[in-house]
């Protein structure tokens, strides 16, 4: 690792003439926290709450849960923090929720499909993130996992509203939510981007299965059209958007997501740096170039080097 992208580390992200990108950490256990810090994280783009109900036989209690996100808040006073609700399913699966009998797991009941189907899990977990903002009055945004469409992004909002969050958004993870985005940006406060899924889905090529894993590539066209219709939407709408997928932690295709208009990355603490030097040797306008390359097809398939 470069000395420049150490030196940069306790800037904020933006592009050479200055555009503002902010880079956030994914986290998907209490421990990552210190590491985002480490590596200059602006906040958190991604905080994984599964980790909680993964080790336990049914969902963790209200008080349980309020006092892991006040930890986590705590972390990162007057800083953005995006809690994502349980995202049980599919790659993810919990055993008192996740139907063992699914011949298609990644097409059944996972993310925000499970949490309606169990309203108290939903509702504890709005309650205790609740209470975790007002213990801290930290800057906390919540969102919800595979959210199909403008329907279910209302549904989620309302909730989340209800309670008293005020920041209330919905992961873009499924095609359909990407072609509906001028709806969603009108009743969402934010859209953050999972690359990773709507990779999947965009391509039919299951993420868990390595046989198909030459389409798990977000550099394919389709995916960054995707991207687009809901960057641009967020433009339209003055709806910030995010990519929390791994596609923000590659330093070229980072700059790309830049081009195209997203408003912050958010990855693994180990890949911040990088990114950050990457986004700082750059204009936007280079970066909408790229961006416009990289739409047309020029760098997918990959070139196989001689
Ligand atoms: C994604 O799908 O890109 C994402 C960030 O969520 P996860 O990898 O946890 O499904
Ligand atoms: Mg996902």
């Amino acid at each position: 690792q470069s000395d420049r992208a150490r030196l940069l580390r306790g800037k904020p992200g933006a592009t050479k003439d200055g555009v503002q990108v902010a880079l956030l950490a994914n986290v998907g256990k209490p421990d990552d926290a210190d590491a985002a810090l480490e590596h200059g994280a602006e906040g958190v783009g991604l905080f994984r709450t599964e980790f909680m109900f993964i080790s336990s036989a049914e969902s963790p209690s209200v008080e349980e849960q309020t006092k892991a996100y006040v930890a986590l808040l705590r972390h990162f006073p007057h800083r953005k923090v995006v809690i994502r609700m349980l995202d049980a399913g599919a790659d993810k699966p919990l055993d008192f929720l996740t139907p063992e009998d699914e011949p298609n797991p990644a097409l059944g009941l996972r993310g925000l499909r499970t949490l309606r189907e169990h309203r108290q899990v939903l509702d504890d977990q709005l309650e205790a993130l609740a209470q975790a903002k007002r213990q801290t009055e930290a800057d906390l945004w919540v969102m919800a996992p595979m959210v199909a469409d403008e329907h279910e992004a209302e549904y989620f909002v309302s909730l989340g509203k209800a309670k008293g969050i005020e920041h209330v958004g919905a992961m873009a993870e499924i095609p359909s939510i990407a072609l509906m985005a001028d709806e969603v940006a009108k009743v969402a406060d934010f859209v953050s981007i999972g690359t990773n899924d709507l990779t999947q889905y965009t391509l039919a090529a299951d993420r868990t299965l390595a046989s198909v894993g030459q389409y798990q590539t977000a550099w394919h066209p389709a995916v960054l059209r995707a991207i687009k219709m809901i960057a641009d939407a967020g433009k339209a709408h003055d709806m910030p958007v995010g990519v929390c997928g791994e596609a923000a932690a590659d330093p070229d295709l980072a700059l790309v997501l830049v081009g195209l208009g997203v408003n912050s990355l958010s990855m693994a603490p180990v890949a911040l740096d990088d990114v950050r030097a990457s986004i700082a040797e750059h204009t936007f306008e280079e970066a909408r170039q790229l961006a416009s390359r990289a739409l047309s097809g020029e760098f997918y398939p990959p070139r196989i080097p001689d």
